[in-house]
């Protein structure tokens, strides 16, 4: 059996590839590009049927960060010219918010740039959050407030948040190259603090920062054992004024095997294309639908996505339809390894039977998550040292010579601003 029967063989039971399989999809030449494409699409299928969840984020508190996040446009000392704000106030986000629900968002992500919070501000978010869910119980409310202090998971669990996301964002072995101010190991020990207060994990990486296949792969896979309910592929978008800033490593190509890479080791779990989608798969993205159920609708925290109807012309052109309140977005297994591991992660529609996942629950020994900070799919980027161009160099994209700041537009609308988001 070819390595595509093999996975999609795997997938379709709910098991994980090998690594060295993993690392295989990686390798694969553009001829056998489209037949990733299907094996993954079959796995996908098979677990989350053709829905596309839709999340939306409201940047509460931007920019003005203590930390050194390499690819992030908010880090101390970026000269990327983003909105700086302090905390919207609760109407301002709940306004936010209801923008992004009634072009059909499920989910609602409430980001803060920053190490952590504070007490102080977990009760912001907690207002917040009850501003939200008072115009619309049913929303889904993912809160990302970078490192968490005991028992404040559990104050936003109680408080009504769904989820927390926080990203691995790299390998372990990297993680160093492009932060110094927090760890790999900071960030695994929040992500199981969200786990255990009964939160639903999101946390995913960053791709294009000049890591290795096997960085990739590295990460993917610590994901897996940490029992990441939803995992982010973020793009690097590389922001002018940030160290990041000549990073242009990804083709669209290499961006759809790293999507079906991901899936393969995540048979079940939601994956989401993140930051970086319209600038980095450019007009293949809907053949990313076909791998990836979920993705951001219309901007990112500190860019400008694509239009909302934008996105929803393409989920609709592409033969997918946007999951609704109603839908689970889990298979039944996955949600009944939360309810038994304490998570809180939701139930399912699709997947039926499904064998048990052979990689972890949640919450479980998890290997690695690790770095500092805050906030997922900033779309910002930047590092002190640029990191090693090292293998991806096949894969480089066509125009390394130069900034591309034409594909990066600062995000000026939306929360912060008074220019209506996805206009
Ligand atoms: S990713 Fe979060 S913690 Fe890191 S610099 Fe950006 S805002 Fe700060």
């Amino acid at each position: 059996m070819d390595l595509l029967d093999t996975l999609t063989a795997k997938g379709l039971r709910g098991e994980v590839p090998t690594r060295e399989e993993a690392l295989a999809v990686l390798a694969t030449t553009d001829d056998e590009l489209l037949d990733v494409v299907a094996a993954a699409g079959k796995v996908r299928r098979r677990w989350f049927g053709r829905r596309v969840k839709l999340n939306y984020l409201v940047n509460l508190k931007s920019g003005l960060c203590p930390e050194d996040c390499s690819y992030c446009s908010q880090r101390l000392g970026s000269k990327a010219e983003i909105l700086k704000y302090t905390w919207l106030k609760p109407e301002q986000a709940a306004d936010a918010a209801r923008a992004g629900v009634a072009g059909g968002a499920k989910r609602v992500c409430l980001v803060a740039s920053g190490r952590g919070p504070t007490d102080r501000d977990i009760d912001r978010v907690t207002d917040t959050m009850a501003a939200i869910k008072d115009a619309d119980p049913e929303v889904e409310i993912c809160v990302c407030l970078g490192l968490l202090s005991d028992n404040q998971a559990e104050r936003l669990k109680a408080a009504g948040a769904d989820a927390y996301n926080h990203n691995l964002n790299t390998s372990e072995s990297t993680y160093g190259d492009i932060a110094t101010t927090h760890t790999y190991a900071d960030r695994v020990d929040t992500v199981q603090k969200a786990h255990g207060a009964g939160l639903s994990a999101c946390s995913g990486l960053i791709a294009g920062m000049g890591e290795s296949d096997e960085d990739l792969v590295d990460v993917v896979f610590a994901l897996r054992e940490l029992g990441s309910d939803s995992v982010p592929v973020n793009f690097l978008i590389p922001f002018e004024g940030t160290p990041l800033a000549q990073e242009w490593n990804l083709t669209p190509q290499r961006c759809l095997r790293i999507l079906a890479m991901v899936r393969f080791v995540n048979p079940d779990t939601e994956v989401r294309i993140a930051g970086g989608r319209e600038v980095h798969l450019r007009s293949m993205q809907p053949l990313g639908l076909h791998v990836a159920n979920s993705i951001f609708l219309g901007d990112y925290l500190t860019s400008e996505g694509q239009a909302g109807q934008t996105d929803l012309d393409m989920i609709k052109d592409a033969g997918f339809e946007v999951e609704g309140a109603g839908e689970a977005t889990l298979p039944r297994h996955r949600a009944d390894i939360a309810a038994a591991s304490g998570c809180g992660s939701t139930a399912s529609g699709c997947g039926t039977s499904a064998a048990a996942p052979t990689a972890s629950g949640c919450g479980s020994a998890a290997s690695a998550c690790g770095s500092g900070g805050g906030c997922g799919p900033c779309g910002g980027h930047g590092h002190a040292e640029p990191a090693p161009a090292a293998a991806v160099a096949s894969d480089a994209a066509e125009s390394t010579d130069g900034l591309r700041s034409d594909l990066v537009k600062v995000r000026r609308r939306g929360a912060g601003t008074e220019l209506a988001p996805n206009a």
